[in-house]
């Protein structure tokens, strides 16, 4: 495929169209997966958390793709207070490879900060060292609002290569988008398209994709690449799996982004991480 990449901070190149698999169970996760690479997705999104390591790893090992060519992305979840700790992280990232079937993946994030307990910088200095060996070719973290960024940059000097926030047309996060973009952190978009429901049944999207000949979904799809943003819809239904990658041939004009613009509603689909323990 034709998709465009960003370059990380560190030089590790990310496709800008990745493949989430939140919510897809694992024993569909290999099938789910392994529709997303024949239709040319190469970035896949999981989590320790979504219990499908094992089956996207399965999917990836059974491709054919050569592994330099794929970009995996996992998580750290909010595990219990003792796993918080150098030897916990450690172990979890350990856990995730195993899982995968993976010598290394492409990049580790902290799925939460978790800023009421205040343990996320220990967190973040155990993944610098993952990345110091080469087990992630990148590290970031998930969730964070800038307090958190400023923190983890002022204690380590290592600036997150990535931070995967919720981020869609009713929510676009200008202001973090802007912190991000000063600091040299990509904004990855996490529920890209609102998670669907009343998003993309809105009548301004409908009308800026009958202009295009596209459908509302490859119209915000289109938005998030042409704000410099990764994105990573997803779908367990073959044929949105396919229309969500094909985006190439069309591009929003003046007109479509000021429109889109107007969607901003300030309201969020998942949790405020503020409150997200
Ligand atoms: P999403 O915005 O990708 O929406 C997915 C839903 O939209 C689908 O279930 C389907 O109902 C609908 N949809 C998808 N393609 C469509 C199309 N072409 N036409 C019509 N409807 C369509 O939401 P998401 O799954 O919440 O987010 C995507 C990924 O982001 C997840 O799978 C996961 O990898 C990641 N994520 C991360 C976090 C985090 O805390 N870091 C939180 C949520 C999600």
């Amino acid at each position: 495929s034709n998709l465009p990449s960003i370059t990380l901070n560190n030089g590790v190149v990310m496709p800008q169209l990745g493949f989430g698999v939140w919510q897809v169970p694992d024993d569909e996760a290999t099938a789910t997966v392994a529709t997303a690479l024949e239709a040319g997705y190469r970035s896949i999104d999981t989590a320790a958390i979504y219990e499908n390591e094992v089956g996207t790893g399965k999917a990836l090992a059974s491709s054919g793709i050569a592994r330099e060519e794929l970009f995996v992305t996992t998580k750290m979840w909010n595990s219990a207070t003792e796993t918080w700790t150098r030897e916990g992280v450690l172990r979890e990232f350990d856990a995730s490879l195993d899982r995968l079937g993976l010598d290394h993946v492409d990049l580790y994030l902290i799925h939460w900060p978790r800023a009421m307990r205040d343990d996320y910088v220990t967190v973040y200095r155990t993944l610098v060292e993952i990345a110091a060996e080469g087990r992630a070719k990148a590290i970031g973290v998930s969730n964070f609002k800038r307090p958190q960024l400023e923190r983890v940059i002022a204690d380590t000097s290592v600036v997150p290569a990535v931070n995967q926030i919720e981020l869609h047309p009713n929510f676009p996060q200008a202001e973090l988008r802007a912190f991000h973009a000063e600091q040299g952190i990509a904004t990855e978009a996490w529920s890209p398209l609102g998670q669907g429901r009343g998003l993309l049944e809105d009548a301004t999207l409908a009308r800026v994709a009958a202009k295009h000949g596209k459908s509302p979904a490859q119209v915000v799809l289109r938005w998030h690449l042409q704000l410099g943003n990764v994105a990573i819809p997803k779908s367990a239904t073959p044929s949105r799996i396919r229309e969500n990658i094909d985006l190439a041939g069309f591009e929003l004009d003046a007109d479509d982004l000021t429109a889109i613009a107007g969607l901003d509603t300030g309201t969020r689909v998942g949790p405020d991480p503020d409150d997200f323990d």
